[in-house]
């Protein structure tokens, strides 16, 4: 079976009475090539035991690829109706188990400690666009032990996640996901690579799960509220962004811990490095504990 041959895809569409669910995401790879370049970009060099968690396999065109390179794979579909076709395109897929259930809805940590203990675990993904950023914190909130992601997302989200301080583009996410990991854009993907055909382009992305911090924050939370509350409101001064999140410190306050962690209270909030808003994050922390 070809399954990103067009034809075969409607056969077995119309076989099971599947049709397309926009508000799941649907759009199909049907260019053989790109799930190949996905999957393969998935893997840990030299890791033995390897087991690969993939997140909406559709009809499973990736998932084919991930069960040749990996030990084991478990793949999670929201869609029922996808279940059937996955038993039947999955069938000499051995190593490859479906669970029918939405990726939020997984405790992943637990999941990995019960099933996969011992394994080195990859999370693989032609994402549902819909969802891109709630799945993509999920998998670094949860502190699963994962050692690499790749997915796939719209361009857009793709530049936001890798912009440099101070661009356009650098927003809240990219510092809280530079955090968790290393993240790198491997290659764009052009809307025919797909059925139906999305209006955006894709890339495909890829975060190595950090093992040593790159910062090391007093706390954590308080990383979290100072990015949160440097870019609260963009193109404002940074202390009114900040009051935003710490509104019990004076303004006078808020300027005395910019001047410990050496910021210029003239700078706007989208222009700081992760190192500069833990720097700050300490100064803030230290002043209300
Ligand atoms: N992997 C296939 C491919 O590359 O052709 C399908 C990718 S399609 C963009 C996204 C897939 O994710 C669909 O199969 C969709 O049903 C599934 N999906 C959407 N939301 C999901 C969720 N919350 N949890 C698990 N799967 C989900």
């Amino acid at each position: 079976m070809n399954l990103t041959n067009p034809s075969e895809i409607k056969n077995l569409m119309a076989e099971s009475g599947f049709s397309f669910k926009k508000k799941f995401g649907q759009n199909f790879l049907i260019n053989p090539e790109i799930p190949k370049r996905i999957a393969t970009s998935s893997v840990i060099p030299g890791a033995t035991k390897t087991a690969c968690i993939e997140i909406g396999p559709g009809i499973g065109v990736m998932t084919a690829e991930l069960s040749k390179l990996y030990d084991k794979v478990y793949s999670f579909e929201i869609d029922s109706e996808l279940i059937p076709i996955l038993d039947k395109t999955l069938l000499e897929c051995e190593n490859v188990t479906v669970i029918n259930k939405d990726i939020l809805d997984v405790n992943l940590k637990e999941f990995i400690e019960d099933n996969l203990s011992g394994y080195t675990v990859s999370v693989c993904a032609n994402l549902p666009y819909y969802i891109t950023t709630p799945i993509i914190m999920s998998l670094f909130e949860s502190r699963a032990d994962i050692h690499r992601i790749v997915v796939m997302i719209q361009k857009e989200v793709a530049t936001r996640l890798t912009a440099r301080a101070g661009s356009e583009e650098y927003g809240s996410i990219t510092p809280t996901v530079e955090y968790y990991s290393e993240v790198k854009k491997l290659f764009e993907v052009a809307p025919g690579n797909f059925m139906p055909r999305p209006d955006v382009t894709s890339a495909v992305v890829s975060f190595d799960v950090r093992k040593t911090p790159v910062v090391t924050p007093l706390s954590e939370e308080y990383l979290f509220r100072t990015i949160r509350g440097a870019f609260a409101l963009r193109r404002k001064t940074l202390i009114n962004s900040l009051k935003t999140e710490f509104s019990s410190l004076s303004k006078e306050e808020l300027t005395s811990c910019l001047e410990s962690a050496g910021v210029s209270p003239s700078l706007r909030g989208e222009t700081l490095s992760l190192k500069e808003l833990s720097v700050l994050s300490d100064e803030i922390f230290k002043y209300l504990n």
